[in-house]
């Protein structure tokens, strides 16, 4: 969760540079639970009624809700009835979807196929089936959407998995779904959700210390036995949780590093403290490319930015007290890239302009003020062994998702948790993952399985 300092006419903010939308709030609260805490006690959340705001370069604007019905009138008036009546389909079957993958995928240890099909059961092969991992998800949108807006809106969600809606399966249409059951605003920003965590963690007797960078994982009797940090000083541990992304366990000395078959997308990004005025913003908004499939194609086939690509601005201000007219606000700027960062670098320069004037077609213009921009080199940086890619391996074909590491890593002692490592990326995801593998962990120190206790919507597992 980055904090990003920026510099504006009104003096410095710090703008959340990583993730902005948060869901799944019950998982952080079932970590609270376990402790005997109680999230709310630590972080003010409150659900927002507009989901997002959608903006085309050709016209056209639709707002998404969180309450089904307000979203299907405007569908119905954005593109008519029997879009509208594809959307109830479509929250009906991305929630079936979700329900069968809930306790079998999502909040169990990495499964096979052969697994999945167990804890899902014969009986209930028909969801399974219904989950549609042969199909991608762009054609599957197809079924339920007449207007390609649409289809490019709800396809959008395989970018939150970092991938394209063209090779990702329609099984990732549950993001839809995951969104639909509330997004959250949190006061101070997604950075309080680490500040919560990091306070729960303390008051459990964990030290943290942060700016410290780990070069090898100590390795002895064919066991990880700690970690040694740049400047050489070492740290023992009877076991070790590594939660950057996988593929950076080989530079660190550790075997069983996946190859990401294909890496997940990287951005660019600006942080910017500047004043707004034209377009309305809402919290989150995603101003959609005219030629949605040439943005991937440029990024996955020709590892280049598009011309003229999709943004998201996350305007943070926006859903608690409004800015002032004129007044300065703080905004996360994000379009697509690939995840070449350790190969090339790009200069956010020569994107900055062309997103200044593809918003200025959506009728926003962003005046002066501070602006802070990352690149994938700069991801890369961030994220070791990545190229940039924010979200692990990207989730193409039908069985990318159960290619992912599970808990246990190949060496005895190494444990994984993260966004490149099952259940997937995203902020929710990769709690969870961490629940798991700290459940792996207690396991095998105990020499005896750990019951772990999953109990969505009712406080965690
Ligand atoms: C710009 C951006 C926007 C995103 N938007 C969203 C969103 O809206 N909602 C959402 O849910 N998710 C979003 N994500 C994805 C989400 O942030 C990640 O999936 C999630 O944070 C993964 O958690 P993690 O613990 O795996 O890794 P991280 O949050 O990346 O934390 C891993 C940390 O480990 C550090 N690290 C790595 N290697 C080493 C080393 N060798 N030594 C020391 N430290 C090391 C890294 O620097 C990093 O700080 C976004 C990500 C980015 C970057």
């Amino acid at each position: 969760m980055r904090h990003v300092m920026v510099e504006g006419p009104e003096g410095r903010a710090y703008i959340d540079g990583g993730p902005t939308v948060f869901t799944m709030r019950w998982i952080f609260e079932g970590l609270f639970a376990d402790a005997g805490e109680s999230l709310a006690d630590h972080l003010a959340v409150h659900s927002t009624d507009l989901l997002a705001r959608h903006a085309w370069r050709s016209g056209g604007g639709l707002d998404l809700f969180a309450d089904i019905d307000r979203s299907v009138d405007a569908i119905g008036e954005f593109a008519g009835a029997a879009d509208a009546q594809g959307y109830r389909d479509f929250c009906a079957r991305s929630a079936a979807i979700y329900r069968t993958l809930e306790t079998s995928f999502i909040g169990a240890e990495r499964p096979s196929p052969l697994d999945l099909l167990r804890r899902v059961g014969l009986m209930r092969l028909g969801e399974l089936w219904n989950t549609a991992p042969f199909r991608t998800m762009w054609s599957a949108l197809g079924d339920y959407f007449p207007d390609p807006r649409l289809q490019q809106l709800f396809g959008r969600y395989a970018t939150y998995v970092g991938s394209s809606p063209w090779f990702a399966p329609a099984t990732l249409m549950l993001v839809a779904h995951v969104e639909q059951d509330g997004v959250w605003l949190v006061r101070g920003g997604m950075r309080a959700v680490a500040d919560a965590l990091r306070g729960l963690g303390e008051r459990q007797g964990a030290q943290f210390r942060c700016g410290a960078d780990v070069t090898r994982i100590l390795v002895e009797n064919g066991r990880a036995a700690g970690v040694e940090l740049a400047g050489g000083e070492r740290i023992t541990a009877d076991a070790v949780l590594f939660n950057g992304d996988a593929a950076a366990l080989e530079s660190l000395g550790a075997p069983g590093a996946p190859r990401p078959a294909q890496r997940s997308l990287s951005a660019i990004t600006w942080c910017v403290n500047a004043p707004t005025s034209g377009f309305p913003l809402a919290h989150h908004n995603v101003f959609f490319a005219e030629d949605y499939a040439e943005e991937f194609r440029a990024i996955f086939d020709r590892r280049e930015v598009t011309a003229a690509p999709t943004i998201y601005i996350c305007a943070q201000d926006r859903g608690h007290a409004a800015p002032a007219p004129g007044m300065p606000e703080r905004l996360l700027i994000l379009i697509n890239a690939p995840a070449d960062g350790d190969r090339r670098d790009f200069d956010a320069a020569d994107y900055a302009e062309r997103t200044h004037a593809l918003l200025r077609a959506c009728g926003l213009e962003i005046g002066q003020g501070g602006s802070v921009a990352t690149t994938p080199s700069g991801f890369n940086a961030l994220f070791p062994a990545t190229g940039g890619a924010l979200y692990g391996q990207a989730s193409h074909g039908p069985t990318a998702t159960l290619k992912r590491a599970g808990a246990r890593a190949r060496l005895p002692g190494l444990y994984l948790a993260g966004g490149s490592v099952h259940p997937g990326p995203g902020v929710p995801m990769a709690a969870m993952s961490g629940r798991l593998a700290a459940a792996r962990l207690l396991e095998d120190a105990a020499g005896r399985a750990t019951p772990v206790r999953f109990a969505p919507g009712a406080g965690g597992f």
